[in-house]
């Protein structure tokens, strides 16, 4: 063997002993592999200056950048990422918590394919309707397969072929796992990937008086996933879009970078996305019929914009027609499509070179923040309803209010289904004498999405991420920082954690870091615990040696101040952060007054 080579393997080993050395097996440690960030794969890089004030971006790092800096996501391609270690901890919490949500309303959990054949989709017309959003492929005998986006025609399938009775109702089958969408604009990391994580659970009942009662029992089982995630959340009246049905709410996290509006009434609570909100004229205003605006609705099928059939939709000076109101009451089959363009006001649809193969214009649809309209074309009378887009300032649909908009980001959503699928899939059941189709729901979480949101919401600028402590990585990371005070120190500290008790449970059991990384500088190991947002860092400074007193620094959102001092301590905040210096013998009463008090402060009935 060469010199080289066999100094190599001098080498390996050296390296090798030196961690086992840490590890618990060789030296009777209470600190596991597992906890020490030596064995970590953790590609952290400090938050510099340059980066924090970047070109270009006066609002400094996206949540995107510091979830790849700190080594929770590595992207593989346009909206596709690896979750590494970090964030796998943070989506199994997440998971954990929606498990025991949805066993509580009997679900049932299972793991359909994400492999699917087209059959079950044509059926649905969901094959044709999709569009580019579906991953498709050919396989080796040339037939066509695709890459699950969503499971109501698989789900259907096989309670079709599996249920017999109608005592085998109601049944709640949900899965946790990944989607494949091609969106058009994947964005923000996780936010909106073309392959991400959902939580999605699929209801069945006998009568659709059943199935509404099993829509309330999630939307109650969705609140308490959303209360014990611990980010501030509204729920909104919401379109049920391409999967259908009537029945549909969304959950949303309040956030400046979302790409929908929620619009909100603040005298009665009434929320909803903007896209289906109900609105008044704002308050007061008296129209003339001049004022009106008229649109025209047509819709069209084929490569050349065949024009089917054709509207006029007049609504108030200063709304837009709304294509998803007019769409409920004027459905369109899978191959047709709805436009609406604005017109003049005396146009009566005869004029402009329009084709005059369109025999006459159906009703008009007159929106009821319009003036009576002045002339129309139509046949029939016009007919009054909502046919606008709602926007802030509007008065409230549901009383004397006015509506104030708030961009947020969709976490959730739940549908009653009715019959849409089984009834395409033919999946019925014969109950009290009767054979009607089974009446089904959806209810689906963006388990990814919530990862990145949750920091999102969580973090401010400049400051590295910060997590609810229910579904932190960690909740603690001991660093020791003085020379020499390395490990017996951190063993020291990592047994005080262990049996810190909040509210009477071990919540730091397998729950804590340490960050035996001792080649590194002790001021870059600081950096990357404030970059990864473990609630609570441990400080193992000289000051441990000296008089047994190590610092706390907390980084929990919610939490304005520690509530709760031993005496001697001292402690500074910038409401953002909180450090307080701490004798060790103190520390587990300190840290657990800190985060029950924090608890109380919020109204939550549990840390983690
Ligand atoms: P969006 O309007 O944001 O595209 P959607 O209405 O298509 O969402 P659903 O089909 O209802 O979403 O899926 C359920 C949940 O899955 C959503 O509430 C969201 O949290 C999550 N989700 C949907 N699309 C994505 C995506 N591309 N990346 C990450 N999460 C997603
Ligand atoms: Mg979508």
């Amino acid at each position: 063997m060469s010199n080289s080579g066999s100094a190599l393997i001098r080498g390996a080993r050296s390296l090798w002993q030196a961690r086992a050395r840490f590890s618990s097996t060789s030296s009777g440690s209470a600190i596991p592999p597992e906890s020490r960030m030596s064995w970590m794969l953790l590609p952290t890089k400090k938050i510099s200056k340059s980066n924090v004030e970047g070109e270009g971006r006066a609002t400094g790092q996206s949540t995107t950048d510091l979830l790849t800096k700190a080594g929770y996501i590595y992207q593989s391609s346009a909206g596709i990422y690896t979750l590494m270690p970090l964030a796998q901890r943070v989506i199994q919490k997440i998971e954990q918590i929606i498990d025991e949500e949805m066993r509580r309303v009997g679900g049932q959990k299972l793991a359909m394919p994400n492999l699917l054949t087209p059959d079950n989709w044509k059926k649905t017309g969901r094959w044709q309707s999709t569009g580019d959003e579906l991953f498709s492929f050919k396989d080796r005998k040339n037939a066509t397969m695709l890459l699950g986006p969503t499971h109501e025609e698989e789900v259907t399938a096989i309670v079709k072929d599996m249920v017999r009775s109608y005592r085998q109702y109601p049944l709640r089958l949900y899965q946790t796992t990944r989607k494949f969408r091609d969106e058009a604009r994947p964005r923000a990391g996780l936010l909106r990937g073309r392959e991400f994580m959902m939580k999605d659970m699929y209801t069945f009942d006998v009568d659709k008086e059943q199935a509404i009662e099993t829509f309330h029992a999630m939307e109650a089982a969705y609140r308490r996933c959303f209360d014990r995630i611990g980010v501030a959340y509204a729920v909104a009246e919401a379109d049920s879009g391409n999967i259908g049905g009537s029945l549909s709410k969304e959950f949303h996290f309040a956030n400046q970078s979302g790409e929908d509006t929620l619009l909100e009434c603040k005298s009665c609570g009434y929320t909803a996305n903007e896209e289906r909100a109900l609105s008044k004229s704002p308050a007061r205003k008296t129209i003339s019929a001049g004022q009106n605006k008229r649109y025209v609705a047509r819709v069209v099928e084929g490569s050349d914009d065949k024009i089917v059939k054709q509207r006029i939709v007049e609504v108030a000076h200063g709304h837009e027609p709304s294509v998803l109101k007019i769409k409920r009451v004027w459905p369109i089959k899978s191959n047709q499509r709805l436009e609406v363009a604005e017109v003049t006001p005396d146009y009566d649809g005869s004029s402009s070179g329009e084709p005059s193969s369109v025999a006459t214009f159906e009703q008009l649809l007159l929106d009821d923040c319009a003036a009576e309209a002045r002339n129309s074309n139509s046949t029939g009378e016009a007919v009054r309803g909502d046919w606008h887009v709602a926007k802030a300032g509007d008065g409230c649909g549901e009383c004397s209010g006015v509506l104030e908009a708030r961009r947020a980001i969709e976490v959730g959503h739940i549908f009653y289904l009715g019959d849409k699928y089984s009834k395409a899939l033919d999946l019925s059941v014969l109950y009290q004498g009767q054979r009607e189709h089974v009446q089904m729901g959806c209810f689906g979480i963006g388990v990814s999405r919530v990862l990145q949101a949750a920091a999102e919401c969580s973090s401010v600028e400049g400051r590295g991420l910060r997590w609810p402590l229910s579904i932190a990585p960690y909740l603690a990371s001991i660093v020791p920082v003085a020379e020499n005070s390395g490990t017996k120190a951190a063993e020291e500290v990592y047994r005080v954690l262990d049996s810190v008790r909040v509210h009477g449970a071990h919540i730091f059991k397998d729950n804590v870091l340490v960050d035996d990384r001792d080649y590194l500088s002790a001021g870059f190991r600081l950096n990357d615990a404030q970059l990864m947002g473990i609630p609570l860092t441990i400080v193992l400074g000289s000051g441990f040696a000296e008089s047994g007193q190590v610092e706390v620094q907390l980084r929990v959102p919610g939490m304005q101040s520690m509530q709760s001092m031993p005496e001697n301590a001292s402690s500074t905040s910038d409401g953002y952060e909180h450090r307080a210096r701490v004798r060790v013998a103190e520390l587990s009463e300190f840290i657990s007054q800190v985060l029950e008090s924090h608890c109380v402060a919020l109204g939550m009935a549990k840390v983690a």
